[in-house]
C-alpha cells in the first residue's frame, strides 16, 4: 500500500526548496554550519487589535483610535523568529477556512516557513481580541478556534518533527496535541523546547518528554509557586533536565541538573516594545542550539536577538535577522 503523501519524499525536497531570506544568510558566529531544521507544533492565531484611550468596563462603550490585524499565536511567533535567526522552518498546526487563515499561512510562507503540515479546517482561525490603552496596559480574549482541532499529530506529523533538530512547543494548542509532539520528539532523539505559556498546569507526560523548559519569571512562579528565579528553577529541574527563565530586562537564568545555574545578563537597550521577546529568544536559541552553539554562547545569541527585538514596535515584525544578530 502506498505511504500517505505526507510520508512520502517530500520531507527531503523540503531541505532545498526555500531560497534563504536575503538578508539571512547561514552564519553562525564562527563558522559555516549547515542551516539547521526547526519544527513547531504550535498556535497561528490573528490578533485584532484596538488601541483606545481607556478600556471600556463591562456594559460600557468606547470609541478607539485605531484598529490593526496582525499575524500571531506562539507557534507562528517562534516559528517566524527561528526562520529569521537563519533556520529553515516547518510549521505544524492549524488555520481556519477563513480570510485570516489564508492570510496566516500567506504570512508564514513570506517568511520563509514550510507550511505543508499546517492544515486548514472548516471554521474561523485563531483569534485574540487584545484591547490596548494609551498606558500600554492591555486586556485580551483568545479564541483557540481552528488551533483547538488540533488534539493529536495528523499523519506525516511525526516523520516531519524527526528531520528537526528541536521540536518548538508552547501551550496555544490542546495540551493532548503538546504531549503528543513531545514523545514524537523523544522518539527519534529530537530536542523537546517547551515555553509553557499560557500558565497552566503541565501533564506529567508532557514534562517527561521536555529537554528544556523556558518559561519567563511569572510563568515559573506560576508552576513552582516560588516568586525567586533560582528556586523556581531548582524545582521545574526536577522535572525537567534543563531550564532557561526569562527575566525580562534583566536576562536569563540558565540551570541544569548536576550544574550551577547562570545568570545571563540582556544587553541594554531602550525598550519600545517588548511583545514577543520571548518568542523571538526562544527561536533564536533553538537556531544556535541547533548549530551546535555551546550553551553559554548560545544563550548570549538569543539574548542579542531579544533585545533586538525589543526597540522595535511590533511581533513578528520586530524579528531581527541573522545578520543583524551576528553584529549585534
Ligand atoms: P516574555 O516576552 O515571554 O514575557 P521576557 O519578558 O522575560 O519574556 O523576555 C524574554 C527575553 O527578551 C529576555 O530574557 C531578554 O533576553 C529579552 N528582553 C526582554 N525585555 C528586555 C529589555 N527591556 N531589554 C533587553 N532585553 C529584553
Amino acid at each position: 500500500q502506498e505511504p500517505p503523501r505526507h510520508l512520502r519524499p517530500h520531507v527531503r525536497r523540503r531541505r532545498f526548496r526555500h531560497p534563504r531570506h536575503p538578508h539571512s544568510p547561514a552564519r553562525t558566529p564562527g563558522g559555516t554550519p549547515p542551516m539547521t531544521h526547526i519544527v513547531v507544533l504550535g498556535s497561528t492565531n490573528m490578533d485584532l487589535v484596538a488601541y483606545v484611550g481607556r478600556a471600556p468596563e463591562l456594559g460600557e462603550t468606547v470609541t478607539g483610535r485605531e484598529f490593526r490585524t496582525i499575524p500571531g499565536g506562539k507557534g507562528a511567533n517562534q516559528a517566524v523568529a527561528a526562520a529569521r535567526a537563519g533556520a529553515e522552518v516547518s510549521m505544524i498546526g492549524a488555520v481556519g477556512s477563513d480570510e485570516f487563515g489564508a492570510r496566516l499561512r500567506a504570512g508564514l510562507t513570506a517568511a520563509g516557513v514550510d507550511t505543508d503540515l499546517l492544515r486548514t479546517v472548516d471554521g474561523p482561525s485563531g483569534t485574540a481580541h487584545i484591547v490596548v490603552d494609551d498606558e500600554g496596559g492591555n486586556a485580551i480574549v483568545v479564541i483557540p478556534g481552528a488551533n483547538g482541532s488540533v488534539t493529536s499529530l495528523a499523519p506525516g506529523d511525526e516523520t516531519l518533527i524527526a528531520t528537526g533538530s528541536a521540536l518548538l512547543l508552547q501551550l496555544e494548542l490542546p495540551l493532548s496535541a503538546v504531549t503528543a509532539g513531545a514523545e514524537a520528539a523523544r522518539r527519534h532523539g529530537v530536542r523537546t523546547i517547551l515555553t509553557p505559556a499560557p500558565a497552566q498546569p503541565l501533564p506529567p507526560a508532557l514534562l517527561a518528554a521536555t529537554d528544556l523548559l523556558v518559561p519567563n519569571e511569572h510563568e515559573a512562579a506560576a508552576l513552582t509557586g516560588h516568586a525567586d528565579p533560582r528556586a523556581a528553577a531548582d524545582a521545574l529541574l526536577r522535572q525537567v533536565p534543563e531550564v532557561v527563565i526569562t527575566l525580562g530586562g534583566a536576562g536569563s537564568l540558565y540551570a541544569a541538573r548536576g550544574a550551577d545555574p547562570v545568570t545571563v545578563p540582556a544587553p541594554r537597550v531602550r525598550a519600545v516594545d517588548t511583545t514577543a521577546a520571548g518568542d523571538t529568544f526562544v527561536g533564536a536559541l533553538a537556531v544556535a542550539l541547533g548549530e551546535g552553539t555551546p550553551v553559554p554562547d548560545a544563550l548570549a545569541w538569543a539574548s542579542s536577538a531579544a533585545a533586538l527585538s525589543v526597540q522595535r514596535p511590533g511581533a513578528t515584525s520586530s524579528m531581527p535577522y541573522r545578520t543583524e544578530i551576528d553584529t549585534a
